[in-house]
């Protein structure tokens, strides 16, 4: 089987995937899950004209320089005052509070001298000064967040200030993964003289949780299609298995005749990319099977390509990785047939924010991903790049945060 480029393989992956299920979830546990269903603010807010800032409620027009005001009650963030306000007269009040009727400015005390229920003004006030009015920030039955976005921190302020308690999500996808090699020990045991820890597991697990699957780890495989066949039955009932390592197509590499005896069918295992070319898809039931190559950096990669894109599909996730344009700040030497994701960091350049890609791009690298700040794409067989030239990025703080 020859090449096949990112995004055709994309494309090839996605192809029939349905959204899952919906269920409702407390708000204070919604943080990665994905909006089902439109949400609409259940009131204004605020809900009344509110004032901005710790002073007193005026009507400007009794505001010139030198005025004296007679203070008659007092306004704070939870009880209004229930009078109005006539010539002359003010209101203490404080932030959050409800405007009294008849005021139509905020005197910040800043601005104020108070002697005892007399308070002067020491600079005048146009109407409306600090004043938020009802409805301000959103109306009731306004759609403020759309199905299909993912509930982050802003998203959960949003939703606790409209007054959703509980809000409707897709449901998580299960991801089983399982990492395969005879030289893996799990993090925290003794590796033997030839060992090294599987990090790729638990990686990969963490992704998937920010992603808001559940990650079911399946542990480590040594490298044996019997082992291999048992381990991968753990995930039965998965939407999603993971498969990592083994797929280099090696005399050590066996996930896919392990996986072919359970009835793997293989849409693609050849991808145009830089790392990863190993990587694998197809389908075992109604589990989705990604198989990604073994080492660190290509695993994370290609979890990122790959796995996300097909997480969001199954929750319904609007949007794809964002990317930002920026220029180089080193040149780059024209691209093969497989399109690159470069190790980088953000440096300034001429006054400007740049990318400079990382010396070593060896795919191993898990301290020199760690380092990085983005990934720089090029497209197949792009033409060398000199400093300036802009390049397409992924921020890697958000992709793999
Ligand atoms: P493979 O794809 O199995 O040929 O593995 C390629 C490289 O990645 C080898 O150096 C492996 O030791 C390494 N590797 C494979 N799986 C893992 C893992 N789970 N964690 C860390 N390194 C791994
Ligand atoms: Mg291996």
């Amino acid at each position: 089987m020859s090449l096949i480029s990112v995004e055709d393989a994309v494309a090839r992956m996605l192809k029939g995937v349905t959204r899952l299920g919906e269920e409702s979830v407390p708000l204070t546990e919604a943080r990665g899950r994905v909006l089902a269903r439109d949400l609409a603010a259940r009131r204004n807010q605020p809900p009344f004209r509110a004032s901005a800032m710790d002073g007193y409620a005026v009507r400007a027009q009794d505001t010139p320089s030198g005025a004296w005001l007679r203070q008659i009650g007092e306004a704070r963030a939870g009880s209004h005052f229930a009078g109005t306000l006539g010539m002359g007269e003010t209101v203490r009040i404080f932030t959050g509070a409800p405007v009294p009727d008849g005021a139509d400015a905020i005197l910040i005390q800043e601005n104020a001298g108070a002697d005892g229920d007399r308070i002067e003004v020491l600079e005048p006030v146009a109407a409306g000064r600090h004043i938020r009015a009802a409805a301000f920030d959103f109306r009731e039955g306004e759609t403020l967040l759309h199905a299909g976005r993912r509930i982050g921190t802003r998203e959960t302020a949003l939703a606790a200030a409209m007054n959703h308690a509980i809000v409707p999500v897709r449901q998580r996808p299960i991801v089983a993964i399982l990492s395969t090699g005879d030289e893996l020990v799990e993090p925290g045991e003794e590796p033997g003289p030839d060992q090294i820890v599987s990090s790729n597991g638990v990686a990969i697990a963490s992704m998937v949780v920010a992603c808001g699957g559940l990650a079911r780890d399946l542990g480590v495989a040594v490298d044996d299609k019997q082992a291999i066949a048992d381990a991968a039955a753990g995930a039965a009932d998965a939407d999603i298995l993971v498969v990592i390592g083994g797929a280099s197509v090696g005399d050590h590499d066996l996930v896919q005749p392990a996986l072919a005896e359970q009835g793997l069918k293989v849409d693609f295992w050849r991808v145009a990319m830089r790392p990863g070319k190993p990587v694998m898809f197809g389908t075992l039931g109604r589990t989705r099977v990604l198989g990604l190559p073994g080492n660190p950096v290509s695993a994370l990669i290609c979890a990122l390509v790959f796995l996300k894109p097909l997480i969001g599909a199954m929750q319904g996730a609007e949007g794809g990785e964002p990317t930002r344009l920026l220029p180089l700040a080193a040149a780059l030497p024209e691209v093969g047939n497989r399109q690159q994701y470069l190790r980088a960091r953000f440096v300034e350049w001429q006054g400007r924010t740049a990318v400079t890609v990382a010396d070593e791009q060896d795919s191993s690298l898990l301290a020199t991903l760690a380092r990085s700040d983005a990934l720089i794409i090029r497209s197949p067989f792009a033409p060398a790049a000199r400093a300036g030239d802009v390049v397409a990025v992924i921020d890697l703080a958000q992709a793999l945060s």
